[in-house]
């Protein structure tokens, strides 16, 4: 096995290490551009992406109408503020509202998948809180993942990401993903919302059970509370879908947007509809950044490219193509035993928590992939992806998967 690891890497990581807080374990590459699914490292290697920057960049990197966009909206004007109308903000929100298919739809704009979840456990607190002054708490599911300021790690299912900084307050229940009745019985008149999402990324690319879906909206409707899906990693078509509870036959009150919706550039959403639309009053809540004009011509030409091409139908016909390679790896493979989620998010499950040098195994063969968790290897190409991308995806991961074998001296 040949070392590919870029030689500037470890100076790079060296500079890193002295002018950065050590927040991010960093995987031995440094990118400088893109095209399409295409990435190259700083010595000119070309890799090909399948993680889009964590379920982002959808369209692929340098998408030329999200450039165009993004550049005649940064010439014409870049801020104002919210203290002033400005028109693109408007237009998404109008967008966004037709392909949920809510004409009762309200939007709110931030910058991030944990500021949306933010932004929606406020709207529900305001709701709550308008008919019972201890309506104020979240069930959330065990795994779900929602984001690292305070309220959004507190209300994530992960109990060992809370303890280095609780207190974190006493406010959500967790229940486990998969038992409606567990999740009906955390439902009482104390609960504002419920919050989950659809496929649980972070957790390995777990899909919720639809009868925790149905559970969790007939409980909001019995204690009149609102059903708040995250589809921060799910939405924008990544599933198939427009978005990811179009899927389960089940609609929520409020959807959580960002990581996809402008393709790289940092924007979040919420579109709450119905009851939930009313529930903020001016000055309830607010961002300086949030819907600013480049952000949102972003997310429109991500909108409009999607429509254009047709992504959300590719999302599905590719999803399947990659369905059954990951099936044909588990067939030649003892490591690799099964495959979860839906369209262009899923993951390879190893008998073992060897994820990582897989991943690692990858990297090195010029494909990017993800260990989403210590038995799993996440992928989620561009929705743009052809089916030859599909197939280099399934020979670098069944060579892969060879010599992570070999080191742990496992049968092929
Ligand atoms: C990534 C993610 C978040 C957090 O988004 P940030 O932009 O990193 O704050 C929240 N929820 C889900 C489901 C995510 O996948």
């Amino acid at each position: 096995m040949t070392d590919h690891t870029p030689a500037g890497i470890d100076q790079i990581a060296a500079r890193e290490q002295a002018a950065l807080l050590p927040t991010y374990a960093r995987q031995p590459a440094a990118f400088v551009e893109g095209s399409g699914a295409r990435l190259m490292d700083v010595e000119g290697r070309s890799y090909l992406d399948f993680l889009s920057g964590l379920s982002v960049t959808s369209l692929g990197h340098a998408n030329p109408a999200v450039a165009t966009a993004v550049s005649r909206q940064a010439h014409a004007l870049v801020h104002v503020s919210n203290l002033y109308y400005t028109e693109p903000q408007i237009t998404l929100a109008e967008r966004l509202k037709a392909t949920l298919g809510w004409p009762d739809g309200r939007a709110f704009f931030c910058n991030s998948g944990a500021e949306a979840n933010e932004a929606a456990i406020k709207l529900a607190r305001r709701f709550g809180k308008a008919t019972n002054p201890s309506k104020f708490r979240v069930v959330a599911l065990e795994g779900g993942f929602h984001g690292r300021t305070l309220a959004s790690l507190r209300a994530t299912g992960t109990p060992e990401k809370h303890v280095p900084f609780e207190p974190l307050g006493d406010w959500v229940t967790h229940v486990p993903h998969d038992d409606p009745a567990a999740l009906s019985g955390a439902v009482n008149d104390d609960v504002c919302a419920v919050l989950l999402e659809v496929v649980q990324g972070e957790a390995g690319v777990r899909p919720v059970p639809h009868e925790v879906l149905a559970a969790a909206r007939e409980a909001c409707d019995r204690h009149g509370a609102l059903l708040i899906v995250d589809e921060v990693q799910t939405g924008i078509g990544r599933l198939g879908a427009w978005y990811g509870w179009q899927t389960t036959g089940v609609t929520p009150d409020v959807v959580c947007l960002a990581k996809a919706l402008a393709n790289g550039l940092p924007i979040g959403a919420i579109v709450a509809r119905g009851q939930a639309a009313g529930a903020f009053a001016a000055g309830d809540h607010a961002s300086t950044f949030g819907g600013g004009p480049v952000m949102c011509a972003a997310a429109l030409a991500v909108l409009d490219e999607i429509e254009q091409q047709g992504l959300v139908a590719r999302a599905e016909e590719m999803g399947a193509v990659m369905h059954a390679h990951l099936e044909g790896l588990i067939a030649a493979h003892t490591l690799a035993v099964g495959v979860r989620g839906r369209g262009l998010l899923q993951a390879l499950v190893l008998d073992r928590p060897v994820a990582g040098a897989v991943a690692a195994a990858a990297l090195e063969d010029g494909l990017v992939v993800n260990a989403v968790a210590p038995d799993a290897v996440r992928l989620a190409p561009p929705l743009i992806i052809g089916e030859a991308d599909l197939a280099t995806m399934a020979a670098v991961l069944d060579a892969a998967l060879t010599r992570v074998a070999d080191q742990e001296g496992a049968i092929p």
